[in-house]
Order: structure tokens, then C-alpha cells, then sequence
């Protein structure tokens, strides 16, 4: 079993003893009980829902702790499973993740749906238990999970317990479980991520590695509003490989000036002595490389509450809308300001947030950089509170890492978001500002490996002079006859034109493309342009056509799930 921490191991075990599996270990070598093998008399199910492969993997490791303990299982995903199986299962595990404000994954959607209407029927007979990942950054926090956990109890299902929840960094508490377990052969083993990064140039057994930077260059031309990093990094010697469409996640470190701010406002000392994760380090080292202090979570602001004993603030933390509203850029020294917070060394660092990594789309294909990896980086600057904000990753990449120094990395395969397979068939790719990374590395792919299928682009972004990223390369794509582009630039004149408007000028063929089979991609900005640009798709399929909009909007849930309509939004 890879990638759960020991909590979330312990009450995994005990689902499965719920399940009437015996013993608590679901991790090799972890100091707790060792299973007990005893063949059990049922069967269980593992159904998964994945975006990106991660509810898969847990789904596969679960199972393959099953076997151990003597418990035969099926692994399944979400739509190859028929609705009527329910019927005859006994012994459910659901794993599941949430996609952006608490929707299901694209695999999850139709289960999800059924499961809320009464065609499952009557479940009593059903003893289930829910694993729900997602990213408590979002206030609907594995709503997925919640959802289906509701959803098989309202139908007369058993649940075996609460939802269990697995936040972003769930990858890194192996990490940490791995080195306990280790410590107790190696006492005077290092634990912390960073230092089991070997500095030879290969990667840890974790997937890590201190990536150097070669090349940083602002793609925005002079008078741009953007500021936008094209970055090489090196992985060299690492072992690491990538696919296009896979994320590289980089471990940011927090801003020097910030932690000292709050230190100093919290009335703290910068050696003062707290844990992190059994080890002892100074506050500073902790709020500098291990807590998140850019950005608070909704659990975060809860327990931040708790200390300050506002009725106000108390208040807010039930009101949905207002307290997104409340958290929208707001930082830990704004909060610490806000309602003078008085907070030991010790409770703050228990308060926070596990500094997550960020993830950012892969803007190349190893076929034409080989160990290299590039990133498509939009800097995030904003004023509030009347001081300047800086984005944590974004920020540091575009100032605070040189060329030559080096970043740590490890690679975030999405199989959500793939090329197809057959070479010969097209692609549609929207990616207005940075959503236009997946797709320089699917072009340089398709280039690579000399791929028939036809290509188009549809790229967006304020100005043609400042703002068209990559210009030089999708303009030789073009004339090399491999790539056929719209661009959409909204500031250069009065009305706004955006991606979806070039789509929808461009109906006809749009759906001449997606009735030969087509596949389409859509990355970058979540809350607007996504939204906006599938609903033009459904226009166009309704006017090409010649359907309701409802029946144009059945049509594209069926090419989503058949894997044609791919996402990568944020
Ligand atoms: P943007 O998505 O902000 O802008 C690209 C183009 O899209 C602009 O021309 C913009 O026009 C246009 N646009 C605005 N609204 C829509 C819409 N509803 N439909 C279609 N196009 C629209 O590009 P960025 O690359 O700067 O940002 C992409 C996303 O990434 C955003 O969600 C941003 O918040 C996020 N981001 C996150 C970062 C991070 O570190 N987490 C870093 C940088 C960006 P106009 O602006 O003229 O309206």
C-alpha cells in the first residue's frame, strides 16, 4: 500500500475490520499488528473514481491489502460498473475524489447521479464504506465522498464508518510514515522530505528530486498586465519520465520577509523550538518549509477561530458564500493583523496546514526535450490589506529561484488528460493564458512522433503584442502545415472576444472535426472559461445538429465519458 499516512492507514484498517477483515496493518513494515490471514467468506468491491489516477491507486492498494488478508476482491472504476451489481453486493469500498467545487470526476458523474434517484433500489443489505480524496483548499472538501456516502445510506446501506478524507499532501505522509518506520533502524535517519533527497542527481524512492533551473524567460512583451515564466528545468540523471499532459508539482518555500512578519507580530521567536512530525525544528525553519501561511483553508480558519473567540467571526464560519468570499487572497499575517491572534509556537504549527506542493501542466514532451521539463508560469502579485501579496510557487519561481539553482520536483501523472491513443485522430485544444502549457507539449509530441491526426488550437489572452505565449513556435507549427490556429485576444478591442467566440464563428467545422471523431481538450482558468466554453460546445452541437439544447447537452455528457472531452483546469 503507497501513499497513506499512518492515521488514515489506521482507520482504513479499521474499515476493513468492519468489513471483517482482522488486523490493522495496511502498510509493509509499519509498526502495528501483523495481519492475521484468514480467508474470508465474501466478496468485496473496490469501486474507484479518478480524475487523475490517485483514487485509483488507493483503490489498488486497498484491495491488494484485502488479499492479504486472506479477502478476495474486484477493483472496478465508476464506468465500467453497472448500476444493477448493487444489487447483489455485500461489502462496498468506494474511492472517490472531487473535482473543483465539489464536483465528481468525469468517471464518477453518471454513478454519482443514479445514486441520488431511486433506481438502485433498496441497499440494506449492502455494508459500504467511503474513501474520499480531495483538496481542503476548496470549501467543499471531498464533497464527492460525502455525496456517496449520503447517497448509499439514504438507499439503506451500511456505513461502516465516517467518510475518510484524504487531503492534496496524502502522497507526502508516506513519506513520513516510511521514515518512522525506517527510524527504527537508523535512528539518526534524517525524516523530513527534502533531506531524504539524495543530491547525486537521482531521484528519491518518493519520486523527488532537486530539479536545476536552466532557462527562466518572461513570455509577456513590454506594457503587458501578465507576467507569464517559461521555465527549463533539468532531470538530468533523475530517472524521472513524463508523459504529456502529466503536472509537475514543485515544493515551494515560503517567503523569508512573510514568516518573519508573523513571527514578529505574533510576538514569537524565530528558534523557538516545535514539532513537526516527531522532529524538532526551529518555528522559523517549520513556517518556512513545512505550514502554509499564503494561503487559509476553511479547517484552518475553524481552528484559527478557536483561538481568537470572535461571535463574528464564529458566525461566518457557517456561512458558505461569505466565508469563500472572507478567504479570497486573504494570507496568515492578514488574519493575525485582523483579530490580534495570541498563539504558542507549538499550537500554530498543530494549527496550519501541511505546506502542499504546487502542481503545474507540463509544457513539454521528453520526445523533443528529453530530460528536460518545462513549466508555463503565471506570477501572482496582488494588493490587499494594503500590502502586496505574493503567490507562494508562481512568485517563487519567477524571483526568488536563479538560474543554476535548483528547485525540488517530483512528476504528477494524469491519465484525465491524454493524447489519444491512434495517432491519426484530431485534437481540438483550447488554452487561453497559461492553459496553453498541455498543449505546447502535446504539439511537440504529435510533432515528435510524426502523428497524422490533425491539430487545432484556440489560445486567448489580453494582447497580441504582449501576450501571444509561444507565438514563435505555434506560428512555425503553422506554416509547417501541422497546426491550424485561432487566437482570441480580448483587450485589443472594445467588445471582449474570448476562445469560445472563435469556436462558435467557427460552428461548422468544429463539428465537422468532433463528428470525425475528435478529441477535445480545454485548460486553464476553472470558474469562467471552462464553463463558458462547454457551453458553447453545446450550442454549436445543437445548432450544427439541428437538436435542443438539452438532447446537445446529453451528446457531450456522452463524449466526456467516453474519455473525448478532457479538462485540466484550475
Ligand atoms: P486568464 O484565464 O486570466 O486570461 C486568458 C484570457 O482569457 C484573457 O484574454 C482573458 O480575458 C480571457 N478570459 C477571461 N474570461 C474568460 C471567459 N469567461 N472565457 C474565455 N476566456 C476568458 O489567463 P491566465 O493564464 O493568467 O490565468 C489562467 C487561470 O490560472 C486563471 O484562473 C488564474 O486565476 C489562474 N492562475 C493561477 C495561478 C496560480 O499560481 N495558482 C497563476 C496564474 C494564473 P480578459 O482578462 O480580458 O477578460
Amino acid at each position: 500500500m503507497k501513499d497513506l499516512d499512518r492515521e488514515q492507514i489506521l482507520w482504513l484498517g479499521g474499515y476493513l475490520s468492519g468489513l471483517g477483515f482482522s488486523g490493522a496493518s495496511l502498510v509493509q513494515g509499519a509498526s502495528v499488528a501483523e495481519p492475521q490471514v484468514v480467508a474470508a467468506d465474501f466478496k468485496l468491491t473496490v469501486l474507484y473514481g479518478s480524475h487523475s489516477g490517485n483514487s485509483k491507486l488507493v483503490a489498488e492498494g486497498l484491495a491488494a491489502e484485502a488479499k492479504n488478508r486472506g479477502v478476495e476482491s474486484r477493483v472496478i472504476s465508476m464506468p465500467d460498473y453497472k448500476l444493477k451489481e448493487l444489487k447483489t453486493e455485500t461489502h462496498l469500498l468506494v474511492v472517490v475524489s472531487t473535482h473543483g467545487e465539489g464536483e465528481p470526476p468525469v468517471a464518477a458523474e453518471e454513478l454519482h447521479k443514479l445514486l441520488a434517484g431511486k433506481r438502485a433500489g433498496d441497499l440494506s443489505h449492502l455494508n459500504f464504506a467511503v474513501v474520499a480524496l480531495g483538496d481542503s483548499s476548496y470549501i467543499n472538501f471531498c464533497q464527492t465522498g460525502i455525496d456517496f456516502h449520503q447517497r448509499l445510506q439514504t438507499l439503506g446501506g451500511k456505513a461502516l464508518g465516517e467518510v475518510v478524507k484524504l487531503d492534496v499532501d496524502f502522497k507526502d505522509s508516506l513519506a513520513s510514515v516510511k521514515s518512522k518506520t525506517l527510524d527504527l533502524f537508523h535512528a539518526a535517519t534524517a525524516t523530513t522530505s527534502t533531506s531524504s533527497v539524495k543530491s547525486e542527481g537521482t531521484a528519491s524512492a518518493d519520486g523527488l528530486f532537486e530539479a536545476e533551473v536552466l532557462e527562466r524567460i518572461n513570455l509577456n512583451g513590454r506594457g503587458s498586465a501578465k507576467e507569464t515564466y517559461h521555465l527549463e528545468l533539468s532531470l538530468e540523471d533523475s530517472g524521472l519520465t513524463y508523459q504529456p499532459g502529466d503536472a509537475l508539482e514543485v515544493f515551494a518555500k515560503n517567503e523569508d520577509v512573510l514568516v518573519d512578519a508573523i513571527i514578529s507580530k505574533l510576538a514569537l521567536q524565530a528558534n523557538d523550538l516545535v514539532k513537526v512530525d516527531e522532529n524538532e525544528v526551529a518555528l522559523k525553519e517549520a513556517l518556512l518549509i513545512h505550514r502554509e501561511i499564503t494561503t487559509i483553508t476553511l479547517p484552518v480558519l475553524t481552528k484559527l477561530a478557536g483561538f481568537v473567540g470572535d461571535e463574528a467571526l464564529t458566525l461566518l464560519l457557517d456561512k458558505r458564500e461569505e466565508v469563500v468570499e472572507y478567504l479570497e487572497g486573504l494570507d496568515l499575517l492578514d488574519f493575525i493583523q485582523q483579530y490580534n491572534l495570541t498563539i504558542s509556537a507549538q499550537q500554530l504549527i498543530d494549527t496550519l496546514r501541511k505546506l502542499p506542493p504546487r502542481a503545474y501542466s507540463i509544457a513539454s514532451s521528453q520526445q523533443e526535450v528529453d530530460e528536460e521539463v518545462h513549466l508555463t508560469v503565471g506570477a501572482v502579485r496582488y494588493t490587499k490589506n494594503e500590502r502586496l501579496h505574493n503567490g507562494l510557487c508562481s512568485v517563487y519561481l519567477a524571483d526568488r529561484v536563479e538560474v543554476g539553482e535548483k528547485v525540488l520536483v517530483r512528476v504528477k501523472t494524469n491519465d484525465g488528460f491524454r493524447l489519444p491513443q491512434d495517432e491519426k485522430v484530431p485534437v481540438i485544444m483550447i488554452g487561453p493564458g497559461t492553459g496553453i502549457a498541455p498543449f505546447r507539449a502535446f504539439l511537440q509530441e504529435r510533432a515528435a512522433t510524426n502523428a497524422s491526426g490533425k491539430n487545432w488550437l484556440f489560445f486567448g489572452d489580453q494582447h497580441f503584442t504582449s501576450d501571444f505565449l509561444y507565438q514563435t513556435e505555434v506560428v512555425k507549427y503553422r506554416s509547417l502545415g501541422l497546426l491550424k490556429v485561432d487566437v482570441a485576444f480580448s483587450r485589443d478591442q472594445n467588445e471582449k472576444v474570448y476562445v469560445q467566440h472563435r469556436l462558435k464563428e467557427n460552428a461548422k467545422e468544429v463539428y465537422e472535426w468532433l463528428t470525425s471523431g475528435a478529441y477535445l481538450y480545454v485548460c486553464g482558468d476553472r470558474k469562467r472559461m471552462a464553463a463558458d466554453v462547454k457551453q458553447a460546445f453545446v450550442e454549436i452541437i445543437a445548432q450544427q445538429a439541428g437538436v435542443s439544447l438539452e438532447a446537445a447537452e446529453a451528446k457531450l455528457t456522452e463524449i466526456r465519458q467516453a474519455g473525448r472531452y478532457q479538462e485540466d483546469v484550475y
